[in-house]
């Protein structure tokens, strides 16, 4: 049973109601009771001195690989969900190229009840599309949702096959569930590994051009028009995207997208020391297209901030750049790395809150994301400028692949709340399940 606690004198961020002020914050069985300035008469509460922090609802993390079922040695759903509660993340939607994938409802009953008995903060299976993400036999989506995915998507791989991406979207439509798309047409990728550019050529690694995204984005938001179905675009990274996106919300097409720190905050010449840390699909783009993502956060055309936290082992990517798998760890870094935002006066405060909270909540229906009266108590405590210096080695992830592995960041979670439920905290690392 979770406390009774007030959060006492921070600023408090709640997109949802568009509330940024001091104010007091009272928990109780798990819930927000009370949401005031200056909250009076309060007794039997355990206090939070909240005075120069930040008090917003749970990060809600679109798209993440915790690897269980299967890849155990890279992650697994307690220490995933371990690194999310430090990375202020209450729930995770977790992407279903495990092994064996998630495209059966016995899949997804074992990643529900591996969170339930392991896992500090919610998760949220999303299904594959396709059985074994191979793009040729659709999966039962009636019975995925039944067991609970809330959404579906072969994300690593792209449906190349356009009549089969046209019925995935049709048959979503049925289900009520969004189809989150990793948007890179393989042809033109080819060989790629690092952005196609001046960076490319400098290190005579094969590019993997913007249009390899552009064009797959165009698609599938051609079929989201033909078919009415929700359309979620994974990992926009490309100038390109980021427009034809603003362009077809502008005429009703029902889409939503997602950006990654890593794609807001750095360019591909973060590659020129060729440290596979470095790579990931799609690849670290040009300063014109970091730009346009975050022009795409600050005007609404990119909902949300979400991880993409993709661990691998230290064998896998301590080896020549071509041959390591594409990803990096997100949880424990995101907030520090997307504080760069607002520092720079990009988003606002509150504008950085929704991204990570409120609206990817809302891609998925979930009653999370907000701090209103009588909703479930999910809470992250922030120090917006507090300096760490992060250490993968010290993180609650197995894996340390990661570009900001012993730099210095600045903005730190300090506490995480799950239903009330203290998870996290700076200085006593994890706390029980
Ligand atoms: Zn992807």
């Amino acid at each position: 049973m979770a406390g009774r606690f007030w959060i006492r004198g921070g600023r408090v961020l709640d997109p949802a109601s568009g509330r940024d002020e001091i104010a007091d914050l009272l928990v109780d069985d798990g819930r927000v009771v009370a949401v005031e300035p200056a909250l009076a008469g309060v007794a039997d509460a355990e206090e939070v001195d909240a005075h120069g922090l930040w008090v917003a609802p749970g990060f809600v993390d679109l798209h993440a690989h915790l690897r269980e079922p299967g890849q155990e040695y890279k992650e697994d759903i307690a220490s995933g969900g371990r690194a999310a509660a430090a990375g202020g993340f209450t729930s995770v939607a977790c992407m279903a190229n495990t092994e064996p994938v998630n495209d059966d409802p016995s899949v997804t009953d074992y990643i529900l009840d591996r969170a339930r008995k392991d896992s500090p903060v919610r998760v949220f299976p999303v299904a594959a599309a396709t059985r074994g993400l191979a793009g040729e036999v659709m999966t039962e989506m009636a019975a995925l949702v039944a067991a609970g995915a809330v959404a579906f998507s072969d994300d690593g791989k792209t449906i190349m096959d356009s009549g089969m991406q046209r019925r995935v979207l049709e048959y979503s439509r049925l289900v009520e569930k969004p189809v989150m798309v990793h948007a890179e047409d393989r042809t033109l990728v080819g060989d790629g590994v690092v952005n196609e550019g001046a960076v490319s050529t400098r290190l005579g690694l094969p590019g993997n051009p913007a249009v390899a995204e552009v064009v797959h984005v165009a698609r599938d938001l051609l079929l989201a028009e033909l078919t009415g179905a929700h359309l979620h675009v994974a990992h926009v990274s490309t100038a390109g995207a980021v427009a034809l996106v603003r362009e077809a919300r502008a005429r009703g097409v029902h889409v939503t997208a997602e950006v990654t720190p890593h794609h807001v905050t750095l360019t591909d010449e973060a590659a020129l020391g060729y440290d596979p840390n470095t790579k990931m699909a799609p690849p670290l783009r040009g300063k014109d297209d970091v730009a346009a993502c975050v022009l795409g956060l600050a005007d609404g055309t990119l909902d949300a901030i979400a991880t993409d936290h993709a661990p691998h082992a230290v064998h896998e990517k301590e080896v020549e750049f071509t041959a390591a798998p594409p990803g990096v760890l997100g949880f424990e870094t995101a907030f520090a790395v997307v504080m760069e935002l607002v520092r720079r006066g990009q988003l606002t405060p509150l504008q950085l809150m929704a991204n990570l909270s409120w609206n990817p909540a809302r891609v998925l229906g979930l009653p999370h994301g907000r701090l209103e009266r009588g909703a479930a108590a999910d809470l992250v405590l922030l120090d917006p400028e507090r300096r760490w210096s992060y250490d993968p080695a010290q993180g609650f992830s197995k894996s340390r692949n990661s570009p900001w592995a012993g730099q210095t960041l600045a903005g730190r979670v300090i506490a995480t709340w799950v239903a009330g439920r203290l998870v996290h905290q700076v200085g006593r690392g994890a706390l029980a399940t």
